[in-house]
């Protein structure tokens, strides 16, 4: 499930007034299994360059390919693609739209042509994982917590068990405790599973917390793609872009690197 950028420039509105160019240059290759971080300030690109990843917008120049395969090529299954690189929006609980959550994380699997068996035991799987207790199966998604439909929204894209999960600022909105407790659990998931995970966010303390690797994203060009390590011994550069976290951040992510299990809280492995 690796993942290549080659190139990649991206352009919103050519020729026009509102022409922008939002990507340049895009060298970029994502190994399967990675946690990758991409940070950046509003406007630097983040957005544009994922949904490059499932194709949903298409590279104005450059190639993306997926497992060894140009997904611009001819005959190239981008329905397919889709339903493997899985694209969890900025508040994605705005498209909860089904009478109840289980009925909502089945819509994808649904999609898929899966029996409607096989999509409740999907979404069933996909709603154990993110921690959302039975109870609130059956309930309207609007009925739910800010912290709870971010679950669902989440567990929504699990149920295609995409190999690559992509979360676009999935805790934009959210308290300090709803912030922290969906972070704690896409790190679960990513313990649970080989799937890659792919977190777009303008917090280096959140992406610190989790990353194997920090892309950061300035005025649409990558500024480091390097291991966190590598990435904070830039300090004084973050701190001129204004990305630079407290000093206690990277501490932090030195004594998880060193094996130590630090601000895991405990609703990673209880239900919300
Ligand atoms: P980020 O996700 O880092 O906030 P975006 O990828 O959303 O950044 O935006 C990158 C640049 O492209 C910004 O200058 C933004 O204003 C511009 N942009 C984003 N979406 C559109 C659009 N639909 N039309 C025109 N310009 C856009």
């Amino acid at each position: 499930m690796s993942i290549k950028l080659e190139h990649v420039n991206y352009i919103y509105s050519p020729g026009t007034a509102y022409e922008k160019k939002a990507l340049s240059d895009i060298c970029l290759e994502i190994p399967h299994g990675e946690f990758v971080g991409i940070i950046g300030h509003t406007g630097s690109g983040k957005s544009t360059l994922t949904q490059h990843l499932n194709g949903l917008i298409r590279a104005t120049s450059g190639t993306v390919w997926y497992n060894g395969e140009n997904i611009y090529g001819e005959g190239y299954d981008m329905k397919k693609l889709r339903g493997q690189v899985g694209l969890v929006f900025q508040y994605p609980e705005h498209q909860l739209f089904e009478v109840d959550v289980l009925t909502d994380v089945c819509f994808g699997p649904k999609n898929q042509g899966l029996s409607p068996k096989e999509c409740e035991q999907r979404a069933a799987q996909a709603l154990r994982l993110v921690g959302l207790k039975e109870k609130y199966w059956k309930s309207s998604p609007f009925e739910l917590s800010g912290g709870q439909k971010r679950r669902a929204a989440i567990a929504g894209v699990l149920a295609m068990r995409p190999g690559v999960l992509v979360l676009d600022e999935p805790t934009a909105g959210l308290d300090p405790k709803g912030r922290d407790e969906i972070l704690d659990q896409i790190a679960y998931l990513h313990r649970q599973s080989d799937m890659t995970v792919i977190l777009v966010s303008h917090s280096m303390e959140d992406i610190a917390k989790y990353a194997d690797r920090i892309i950061v994203m300035n005025k649409g060009q990558i500024l480091y793609n390097d291991t966190p390590k590598q990435v904070f011994s830039h300090y004084q550069e973050l701190e001129k872009i204004g990305l630079a976290a407290p000093q206690v951040t990277y501490i932090m992510h030195d004594i998880r690197e060193a094996g130590f299990d630090v601000g895991v809280t405990a609703t990673t492995v209880e239900e919300a």
